[in-house]
């Protein structure tokens, strides 16, 4: 999957970046709905569907989140 010239490489703060899901690689767990009950809601087959604007969690557990996907699904892309 091309990202442009976005990276999913690299560690942005999840303060100062914007939470993505590549949804080729979810596999529909719902961890993240778990952690980022504000951020993350489930669509009816239980794949994540995200808040516009992004992270409406604190970033530390929207880090927590990213690192913690058992498909290595969700990412931090920078917001610039
Ligand atoms: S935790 Fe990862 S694999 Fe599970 S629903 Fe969320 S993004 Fe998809």
């Amino acid at each position: 999957m091309s990202l442009g010239s976005s990276s999913r490489t690299g560690t942005p703060q999840a303060g100062a970046a914007e939470l993505r899901v590549d949804r080729v690689d979810c596999s529909g767990h719902g961890i993240c709905a778990s952690l980022l009950p504000r951020t993350v809601e489930l669509d009816e087959w239980g794949y994540p569907v995200l808040a516009p604007g992004g992270g409406h969690d604190d970033p530390a557990d929207v880090e927590a989140a990213v690192r913690l996907c058992p498909a290595r699904a969700l990412y931090l892309m920078d917001r610039g």
